[in-house]
Parts: C-alpha cells; sequence; structure tokens
C-alpha cells in the first residue's frame, strides 16, 4: 500500500513521519500549483468548496506517482464538509481510480473509533506504537508551528524582501529529515537559529493584523495567495488565530479536551453567536474579538467563496467591529483568484489602518496637551 494525503501547509512533514513510523510507504503530492488546481477544478462540481477543488488535484498527482490509498480527515456538518469524503470518493470513483480511503472521522467523544480506524489500516500495529507515532507527528507539529511564528516576527523586519523565505525552506527541511524525538529538538533549535540570522533592519512598532476564517485557506499558502508572506513584506505583524497543533487539538482528539483558549474564544463569540454553524465561523467571530482585546489594528477574514459558516461570521463581523473598534476586511476567494488583486486589496487595508493609526496618536498627543495646559 502507497498512502498519501492532502496538503494544508506544512502538515505533509508530520503526517509523513507518522505512516513511516508505522512502515507504511508513503508518496507526499507535489505542492499545489497551477496544475494541481485545474486538475481538481476539471473534475469537482462547480459549486464544491475550494478546499475540495485543491484536496481532489492532490490525489490525482499523488496517484500519477503511484500512490493507491488516502488518508483524510474527516468532517462534520451542518455545512459541506460532513460530504466532503463521500463527493471525493465519489469524483475518484468516476474517474475510474482503484484506491483505499481512510477517513478519520472527528471522534466527537470515541477515541476507540479513531485509534480503530487507525489499527485498520496499520495492519493492526500496537496500541502503543501507534501512539509513539502520533505523539512524534504531534511534536513535529509543534516544532513547525514555532518555525512559522518566529518566521512571521522575522519577515517584518527583514533587511532584503523575500529573505525570510529561502531561511523558511531549510527550517522546514530540518524538521522533516529527525528521525528522532533528539533530532527533533536540534532540529528546531537550528531552524530558529537560522531564522534568526537573517539580515533584519529595525521596523519600530509595526501594525498588527490577526488572520481568521477558514481553516484550509488560512493554513495553506497556495489558497491563501501567500497572505502572511505578502502582508509581512509590507511590514505588517500577522498572527493567525489557528496553527496545526491547534487544528489537530480541535479536530482529531475527543470533545471532552477542552482548551483554555477555545473556552475564551468561545465565550468572547458568544454574545454575537452563541452555536455552532460548522467549520469555523464561531472561531472567525471568538477570535476576532479577541484581537481586538489584545489591542490589534485589524482582522482580515479569509474564507472559500461560498463558505457557509465564513458567510454567517461574515454578517456579523461589522457589528463586532463597531463594538470592539476594530476594522476587518473580508476576504471571499475561489479559483479565479490573482496576486495582484489580492495585493491592492491588502495595500489599501493597510493603508487605512496606517491613517487610523496615526489618527489616534494625533488625538492622543492633543489630549495630553490639553490635560497638560488645565493642569499649569
Ligand atoms: S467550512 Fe466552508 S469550505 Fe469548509 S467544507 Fe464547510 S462550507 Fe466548505
Amino acid at each position: 500500500m502507497k498512502v498519501t494525503f492532502p496538503h494544508m501547509g506544512t502538515l505533509w512533514v508530520a503526517a509523513k513521519a507518522i505512516l513511516e513510523d508505522l512502515d507504511l510507504e508513503v508518496v507526499v503530492p507535489p505542492r499545489p500549483t497551477t496544475r494541481t488546481m485545474n486538475l481538481g477544478v476539471k473534475h469537482s462540481p462547480e459549486f464544491a468548496c475550494l478546499p475540495l477543488k485543491l484536496c481532489v488535484g492532490n490525489y490525482l498527482e499523488a496517484f500519477e506517482r503511484g500512490a493507491d490509498a488516502i488518508v483524510m480527515a474527516g468532517g462534520i456538518g451542518p455545512c459541506r464538509f460532513g460530504y466532503y469524503a463521500q463527493v471525493e470518493r465519489e469524483i475518484l470513483n468516476d474517474l475510474g481510480y482503484s484506491y483505499r480511503m481512510i477517513v478519520l472521522e472527528p471522534p466527537k467523544g470515541h477515541l476507540s473509533d479513531l485509534v480503530n480506524e487507525i489499527k485498520g489500516f496499520t495492519g493492526q500495529r500496537s496500541l502503543r506504537r501507534i501512539y509513539q507515532a502520533a505523539l512524534f507527528g504531534y511534536r513535529k507539529l509543534g516544532a513547525l508551528d514555532a518555525i512559522e511564528r518566529r518566521t512571521n516576527q522575522v519577515r517584518v523586519d527583514e533587511a532584503a524582501r523575500g529573505g525570510t523565505g529561502h531561511a523558511v525552506q531549510k527550517a522546514t527541511a530540518l524538521i522533516d529529515r529527525a528521525a528522532s524525538m533528539d533530532d527533533l529538538k536540534t532540529a528546531l533549535a537550528r531552524g530558529l537559529e537560522v531564522l534568526d540570522q537573517v539580515p533584519r533592519k529595525e521596523s519600530g512598532d509595526p501594525l498588527k493584523i490577526g488572520l481568521v476564517g477558514e481553516v484550509y485557506m488560512l493554513l495553506e499558502p497556495y489558497v491563501n495567495l501567500d497572505i502572511e508572506r505578502q502582508l509581512g513584506e509590507m511590514g505588517v505583524l500577522v498572527e493567525r488565530h489557528v496553527y496545526l497543533t491547534d487544528w489537530v487539538r480541535s479536530h482529531l482528539t475527543a470533545d471532552f479536551l477542552r482548551f483554555d483558549h477555545e473556552r475564551e474564544m468561545r465565550q468572547a463569540a458568544k454574545p454575537y453567536l452563541g452555536h455552532w454553524v460548522g467549520g469555523h465561523g464561531v472561531e472567525t467571530i471568538g477570535n476576532s474579538v479577541l484581537y481586538a482585546r489584545r489591542g490589534f489594528d485589524g482582522v482580515i477574514q479569509v474564507a472559500p467563496l461560498t463558505c457557509m459558516p465564513e458567510i454567517v461570521a461574515r454578517s456579523l463581523l461589522p457589528v463586532v467591529s463597531q463594538d470592539h473598534g476594530i476594522p476587518f476586511l473580508s476576504l471571499f476567494l475561489d479559483e479565479h483568484a490573482g496576486e495582484a488583486g489580492l495585493r491592492t486589496r491588502l495595500e489599501a487595508f493597510v493603508d487605512l489602518l496606517e491613517r487610523r493609526r496615526e489618527q489616534r496618536r494625533r488625538r492622543a498627543s492633543t489630549l495630553s496637551l490639553e490635560v497638560a495646559g488645565h493642569s499649569r
């Protein structure tokens, strides 16, 4: 069995490590390109979500490289995520492929279902072995998250535009090559060092923007047109609300494992959206409120065109923005979106945030002059 999986940012590094640890042969699909997107678009229903189309493209390119089994994360409604796996199966069956599909459904309180599914395709490896492989993969995800967080801090000050890109690739390759927990610690330390060596200039007090929205669109740079890089190169410090470890924790661990941040986020969303609408609609609202409370200058919502949970969130964002005094920009992207068009919209938003900050500073200094005048 040659196993593949869809791309979602650097998830491939951990997925490959786990599957190889379980002695499975792995075919990593090529990084998404226009060809991948075209293949997905050609064979998917027109109104399917963008992530589904790109995943189909990933599978087809992996099949070309000999893959004959797919591991993917399943999902649940009320949005279309609940049908993802079925639709993908139908598409690939219609194209005449013979393959095995393993869908890891969110356990929702029944971890044993997930474990049994994993045991089924790993040739009944022991629980201990599966646990060790999963833990190693999870630690790799943690290391990748640390690299990505540092990347955004470094990029905002890079002396020459694009200087960070090569360092990120090098750091990711180090994490990928790590073969043991000890190796991984060394690789992470070395990766962070590589990033810290990127020549930097003094950037002062950069604008801070929080990225919220649908998880796949936030984590996969091909579909979000590398928005973090684009903003970083404009001198903006970017933070996104979800990193890979967050996604794994919330998606593949049991319901009863609630984390402090998640509780805080749900509380923050509650006055606007108190029930689950699928996808990451609640997260988009809750995290926008939290970014406002932390003093961020703005939030950007990134979502696939026609994404129902994000449309619900979009309709509530103007009220959140007014109540908490934080500007927002909503970007609904599809396969026709282009980097130049996105850049223009980002530049306009950044420009607006800069002027708003300048006005606030001027107002604050006028106020302090008035106070000083009164106290004399
Ligand atoms: S969250 Fe949005 S993009 Fe994801 S499956 Fe649901 S509708 Fe589609």
